[in-house]
Order: structure tokens, then sequence, then C-alpha cells
């Protein structure tokens, strides 16, 4: 049996929990909900347990597309096991459809299709609001190396068409979606300058995390039910577990 040990980080939306495994973390999900860089805060009653088990679901399902992720084994509604990281401070945004921060940057309406899809980098920082920036910026600031831009460039390609392709048999219209890599062991002391370390997918792929629409009536089955105070925020989130896993 897996001993939980210390806490080794609190998020908005998850903890991880060390264990006897170096190599290995405890993601336990919580139910509090934040948007606009933490300025908006709440509690979705039972979205850690949607979103454990969604994820858990997906990133078995990403691994069977040839996808390497941290997933490990869920171990309890609210926690998974996964493979220690270092997380790289990017956040990858990949869009099918324009909503949100697209919209709004460019001035655009939400609900246009993007063909071919729009891969975007932003640099984590909750400080400066996860500012949008290119290659050049997350090379010359040695964020990651070339080789890792690369294969993460073309891993979220392969994550939206595997996914895209997942929901698109549940009735679901995948709008957008973040990811976030990291290097695997964490290790740190072997991931000086050489940042060698397997790259792999982690974080969580959740309502939290993509924006879900379902197909024909459109309806938002994600977090901008909060964000937006759209109401049956929880029923939404219910309905996608149901999706996934039912
Ligand atoms: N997203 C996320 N974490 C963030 C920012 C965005 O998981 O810190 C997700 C969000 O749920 C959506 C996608 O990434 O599915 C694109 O978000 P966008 O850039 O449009 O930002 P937002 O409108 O949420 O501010």
């Amino acid at each position: 049996m897996l001993k939980v040990g210390e806490k080794l980080y609190e998020g908005k939306a998850k903890i991880l929990y060390a264990t006897e495994d170096p190599n290995l973390v405890v993601q336990y999900f919580k139910d509090d909900a934040t948007a606009f860089n933490a300025q908006k805060r709440g509690t979705i009653l039972g979205k850690g347990a949607v979103n454990n088990q969604i994820s858990a679901r997906l990133f078995q399902w990403l691994e069977q597309a040839g996808i390497p992720t941290h997933f490990v084994q869920q171990l309890s509604e609210r926690e998974m096991l996964v493979k220690r990281l270092q997380i790289i401070p990017l956040e990858v945004t990949m869009r099918n459809i324009t909503a949100g921060g697209m919209s709004r940057m460019l001035g655009i309406d939400e609900g246009l299709v993007l063909e071919p899809p729009v891969f975007e980098w932003h640099y984590k920082s909750d400080a400066l609001g996860d500012p949008l920036i290119n290659d050049d910026h997350i090379l010359a600031l040695a964020l990651a190396t070339a080789q890792e831009l690369e294969t993460i460039r073309r891993l979220s390609s392969k994550v939206n068409d595997t996914l895209k392709t997942y929901f698109a048999a549940r009735r679901i219209d995948l709008v957008d979606f973040k990811l976030e890599f990291g290097r695997h062991p964490a290790d740190s002391s072997r991931l000086g300058a050489g940042r060698q370390g397997q790259l792999l997918l982690g974080d969580e792929i959740s309502p939290d995390t993509c924006r879900f629409w379902e197909q024909g009536t459109k309806k938002k089955l994600d977090k901008d039910r909060f964000r937006r105070d759209l109401g049956d925020v929880e029923a939404a989130y219910q309905e996608m577990l149901k999706r996934v896993v039912g």
C-alpha cells in the first residue's frame, strides 16, 4: 500500500503529496475554482472527483495513442499517482474554434472554426496573466530547448487529433484546451544545463482546462459556466463525467 507523505505543493485546484518513491507523487484534486488569475474564487461541488476521473481516463487514452504522460494510476476518487515532473513554465493552448482569450485579443466572435488549429505558447505566470510568447522568447530565456519545443508541438498536435475524435464520438466539440509538459525525473541535480529527462504530458485534462461545447445545442460544459456565471456549473461537470466514463 502506498504511503502518502508530506505536502509538496498546493496550487489553485490541486495538491501534490510526496510518496516513498522520490519519482512518484500523488495529485489530489480539490473543489476550489478560480478564474481571471484568481481574482474570482469559488467552489464547484464534486469538481475534484470529476476532474480526477476525467483526467485519468484521458491520460490512459492518450498513452494508448502513443503520447507519454505522467499518469501512473488512479488511487481514489480524488487522487491520482503520477510521475514526478519538473514542470516547464509554459502553457500550450490548442484552439479548434475561437473563444475566450483569442476572441478578446483579436476582437473576433466566438465559435469560428479554426483550420488549421491554432497553437499558442503562454509563459506560465499568474502575476503576469500567462502572457502569449513565441519560440524566440522561449529560446532566448532558455525556458526550454529547441528540441523540447519541437517535441511539445508534435505531441500537442497529436493530443488534439486524438481528443477531438474522442469527444466527437461523445457529441462534444473540443473548442480549445491547455496542456503542460515537464521533465521526468524531477531530480534537479540531473536536470541542469543538459536538460535531460523524459518529456511527459503533465497536469490535468478536464473541464477546468478545456472548453467543451455540446454538439447541436452549443451548450457550454466547462469552466466557462463558472467564469461567466452561467449557472448549472456542477451539472455541467457531472455531464462531462458521464460522457467521458459513461
Ligand atoms: N486555460 C487553462 N488555464 C489557464 C488559461 C487557460 O486551463 O491558465 C484553458 C482554458 O480553460 C481554455 C483554454 O486554456 O480551455 C484557452 O483559454 P484562453 O486562452 O482562451 O483563456 P481564458 O479565456 O480562459 O482567459
